[in-house]
């Protein structure tokens, strides 16, 4: 494996390029080009998964390893964790190209970072490709729990989906609170999920729980008879049905891009809240969507409870615990409850400021990472590590004006 790390006057020609810190392209032995980014460690190591997909140029790869190491950056800071943002990308089908070699080659890749990245899974990348990663770096979560377990923090790990899934349930609590001043309970909800895989029905078994009505759309056929097996009755539209379905809440679940002038123009809903990431086709969808008077929750937001379960898992495993945080499942799950009373200081935070709720997110993150108000990087010794660490596990939300 060799490496070069990208310099800035190469890496100003991308949009996606924003400052950030250290960016490398590595070569395996098999002819296998990985690349990945370190967009902002101001909070703390960057965390963020490792995805293997094609790419038509190493240049659309180098673009979107810059622009999901950002996103990780917002992502973790708004989910109070004290953690800074990076993304790997290997191009290459990882049905037909990835090996046990080529992952162990990514776990030196990730190594050679000294620990200022952290990967995970991620879109083509699963559990045993964190293993086998695991041979060459520590640097590396989403390990199974049998891995973890004998240690005195008791049992982390694992897959984040049902975490996600969790955060997303909270947040979605929270929109249905802002927008319908408590008229409205989730028994009261009809909720269109677009994509019932690992989080989406997760979500939906959770909302049906409560009461909710939901229509669902899948275009894996295997996957919705899962569905019906798992959620009971449940109404099913096709594809491009389920954007113009008469709902309360629609939850996008599925792959990113899904909200553009055409799908917008075609929903009847009153709130959009789900796990997909980069749900805006383009960011001044956010503006598009508040003129229609529909409450966007910002997905980076509302879909971190995976971060949070593996970031918990890096503390860990890890002496790193800046926040002085309780390093055991309950704490973890607590904090990604937490996502719900976040989402909510957010929506009422935007309508404070007048803003889009995608914006006001936006700059919110900033105000944590680049001004350094971050808890868990705060020095002012009148911070005990109790007050941090429950500030943070309730949801960290200290508004910076
Ligand atoms: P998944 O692959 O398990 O599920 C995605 C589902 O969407 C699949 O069932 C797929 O058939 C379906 N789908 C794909 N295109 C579709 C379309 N056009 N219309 C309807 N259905 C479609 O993935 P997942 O882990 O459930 O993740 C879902 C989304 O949430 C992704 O955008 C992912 O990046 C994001 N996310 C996931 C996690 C996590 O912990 N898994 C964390 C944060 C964000």
């Amino acid at each position: 494996m060799s490496f070069t790390q990208l310099g800035n006057e190469f890496l100003s020609n991308f949009e996606s390029f924003d400052d950030h810190e250290d960016v490398r392209r590595f070569e395996f032995e098999d002819g296998i080009v990985a690349f990945i980014a370190v967009h902002n460690t101001n909070l703390g190591p960057a965390l963020g998964g490792c995805r293997m997909t094609t790419y038509d140029s190493e240049a659309d790869a180098i673009h979107d390893v810059l622009r999901l190491s950002r996103g990780m950056t917002y992502k973790n800071a708004m989910a109070g964790l004290p953690l800074g943002g990076g993304k790997a990308v290997i191009v290459g089908n990882h049905r037909t190209q990835k090996t046990e070699e080529l992952m162990q080659a990514m776990g030196a890749a990730v190594e050679s970072f000294g620990g200022s990245y952290v990967t995970a899974e991620d879109s083509g990348t699963g559990e045993e490709d964190m293993v086998a990663m695991a041979t060459e770096t520590s640097y590396v979560t989403g390990l199974p729990p049998e891995m973890l377990t004998g240690s005195k923090y008791g049992e982390l790990g694992g897959n984040p989906s049902p975490l996600t899934a969790l955060g997303c349930y909270h947040g979605i609590k929270s929109a249905i609170e802002h927008r319908y001043n408590g008229e409205k309970e989730l028994k009261d909800i009809h909720v269109s999920i677009q994509g019932v895989g690992a989080v989406g029905l997760a979500l939906g078994k959770l909302l049906k729980q409560d009461g909710a009505k939901l229509t669902i759309a899948d275009i894996s056929e295997e996957g919705i008879e899962a569905a019906k097996a798992e959620l009971g009755e449940v109404d099913v539209v096709g594809v491009d049905e389920i954007f113009g379905v008469d709902a309360d809440i629609f939850a996008p679940c599925a792959m990113g891009g899904a909200l553009n002038d055409n799908t917008i123009a075609q929903l009847k809903v009153d709130i959009i809240a789900g796990a997909a990431n980069n749900q805006l086709w383009q960011s001044h969808h956010d503006q598009v969507l508040t003129e229609k008077g529909i409450l966007y929750v910002p997905d980076y937001v509302i879909n971190s409870g995976g971060v949070i379960c593996v970031g918990y898992e890096y503390f860990r495993k890890s002496d790193y615990n800046p926040q002085y945080f309780n390093i055991e499942r309950g704490s973890m799950v607590a904090h990604v409850e937490s996502v719900g009373k976040i989402v909510a200081d957010i929506l009422a935070e935007s309508e404070a400021r007048g803003l889009p709720t995608g914006e006001t997110s936006d700059a919110l993150a900033e105000e944590r990472f680049l001004k350094g108000a971050a808890l868990g990087n705060d020095t002012d010794d009148d911070a005990n590590e109790e007050d941090l660490a429950n500030s943070a596990q309730s949801g960290g939300m200290t508004m910076v004006q």
